[in-house]
C-alpha cells in the first residue's frame, strides 16, 4: 500500500492514530499502529467497514480483533519480520514514555518550587527569598533542559516510526510481488482490486478498465526449449509489461502461470484496449536469445481480452468477462486483442 500523505498530514495522522490506539485495548505495536493508521487515513474502505462492524459489539478493540483485521484486510507479513519490527517499535515507545515521564516529574517539581516561592514572597525574610529565587531559577533551567530533550526525543521517535513504517511497507509489498516477473502476484492483484472496487468512482468519469493477457503456445516453448527458457520468457513478459504500463495508477499482475492482468482505474475501455494493443505489439517485436545458445532466438506473442467494469459487478464476474474476450482472441488466431461487448 502506498501512503501518499504529506509530512504535515502524516504528523496530524500520527496524533490521531495515537489517540485512537489509546482509546482501545490492543497493545501499541506496528500491527495496531498500521490498522489504526489506515483507518484514520481513510485508505482502506473494507478495513474501515469491518472495524466499524466490530466496534458495535466490541467498543474497545482488543489484540485478537486487531490482528484479525490486519490479516484479513491489510496484509500478511512473515513472523520473523513482524517480530523484529514489533521489538523495535516497542523500544521507541518505551523511550517516549520514559522521556514524557521525566519531563512530567520535572514539571511537578517546578510547580512545587513556584508554590514555595509564592509563600516566601509573602514573608519578610529576604535571605530566604533570595535562596528560594536561586533555587527556582535552577529548577527553571532543569525544566527547560528536560523540555528540549523531550523535543529532540519526540523528533527522533517520529523519524524512527517513519523508518519502521517504511520497513513494514517493504515487507508487505514483498508478500504481493511475484519474484520471477517482478509484477504483483495474484494476492497483490486481489488486494488492489478490492481497494479499487470499494473506492467511490470519481464523478461521472470513465469506469475501470481490465486487460487479461495469456502468452500464446507457451506449453510449446516449455516443451521445445525447457522449463528454464519458459521462465526466461515469463521474466521478459514481466519486463515488457513494466515498460509498457507507465501510468503509476495502473496495476500489473501475474494472475497465474503465463497469464497476466492489467487494471486501469477510472480509465475506460478504450484506454484498456489501446494499452493491450501496445502490449501485443511490444511482445511481438521482442527477440529473446536463449541463454548460452547465441543462435537460438525466440519470438513470443500474447493474446488479450479487455473489459470495462459494470457498476456493482464483482471482481470475479468482471475478470470472467475479460477472460471470455481473451478466449475469443485465442479462437480467432491469437496475437490480438478482443474487447468484451457492453451487455
Ligand atoms: P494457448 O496459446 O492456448 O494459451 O496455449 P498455451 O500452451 O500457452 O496454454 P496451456 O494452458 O496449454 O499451457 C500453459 C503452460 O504454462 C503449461 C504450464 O506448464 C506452463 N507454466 C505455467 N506456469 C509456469 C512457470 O512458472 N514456468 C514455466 N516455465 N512454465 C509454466
Ligand atoms: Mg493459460
Ligand atoms: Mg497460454
Amino acid at each position: 500500500m502506498e501512503y501518499p500523505e504529506s509530512r504535515e498530514k502524516s504528523a496530524e495522522l500520527l496524533r490521531q492514530v495515537v489517540a485512537l490506539m489509546s482509546q482501545h485495548d490492543a497493545p501499541f505495536n506496528p500491527i495496531t499502529y498500521t490498522v489504526w493508521y489506515e483507518y484514520a487515513a481513510g485508505l482502506n474502505a473494507r478495513l474501515r467497514d469491518a472495524m466499524e462492524g466490530f466496534m458495535v459489539s466490541e467498543p474497545r478493540l482488543g489484540q485478537g480483533t486487531i490482528e484479525r483485521l490486519y490479516r484479513e484486510h491489510v496484509a500478511s507479513v512473515d513472523d520473523k519480520t513482524m517480530d523484529r519490527i514489533s521489538r523495535d517499535f516497542q523500544q521507541v515507545m518505551t523511550n517516549m514514555v520514559h522521556h514524557v515521564t521525566r519531563t512530567g516529574d520535572q514539571a511537578g517539581a517546578f510547580d512545587a518550587e513556584l508554590t514555595g516561592l509564592h509563600t516566601a514572597l509573602h514573608g519578610q525574610d529576604t535571605d530566604a527569598l533570595r535562596a528560594r529565587l536561586q533555587q527556582t531559577l535552577q529548577r527553571s533551567q532543569a525544566m527547560r533542559d528536560a523540555t528540549t530533550e523531550l523535543k529532540v526525543q519526540v523528533e527522533a521517535s517520529r523519524a524512527e516510526i517513519e523508518r519502521l513504517r517504511a520497513d513494514l511497507d517493504r515487507a508487505r509489498e514483498e508478500v504481493f510481488i511475484d519474484s520471477l516477473t517482478k509484477v504483483l502476484n495474484r494476492k497483490g492483484l486481489d488486494h488492489r482490486l478490492g481497494q479499487i472496487l470499494t473506492q467511490a468512482r470519481v464523478g461521472q468519469g470513465p469506469t475501470h478498465g481490465l486487460v487479461m493477457l495469456d502468452i500464446d503456445h507457451f506449453k510449446q516453448i516449455n516443451d521445445r526449449h525447457g522449463h528454464l527458457v519458459g521462465d526466461q520468457v515469463l521474466a521478459a513478459m514481466g519486463e515488457v509489461l513494466r515498460q509498457v504500463v507507465t501510468d503509476p495508477t495502473h496495476v500489473v499482475a501475474r494472475y497465474g502461470g503465463e497469464e497476466f492482468a492489467i487494471v486501469l482505474p477510472n480509465a475506460g475501455l478504450e484506454a484498456a484496449a489501446a494499452l493491450a494493443e501496445k502490449v501485443c505489439r511490444t511482445t511481438r517485436a521482442m527477440k529473446l536469445r536463449k541463454r548460452n545458445a547465441h543462435d537460438v532466438v525466440l519470438s513470443v506473442t500474447v493474446s488479450a481480452g479487455a473489459a470495462a467494469h459494470h457498476p456493482g459487478e464483482s471482481a470475479q464476474d468482471w475478470m470472467a468477462r475479460a477472460d471470455a474476450a481473451l478466449y475469443r482472441s485465442k479462437q480467432a488466431g491469437r496475437d490480438r486483442v478482443t474487447v468484451a461487448e457492453v451487455s
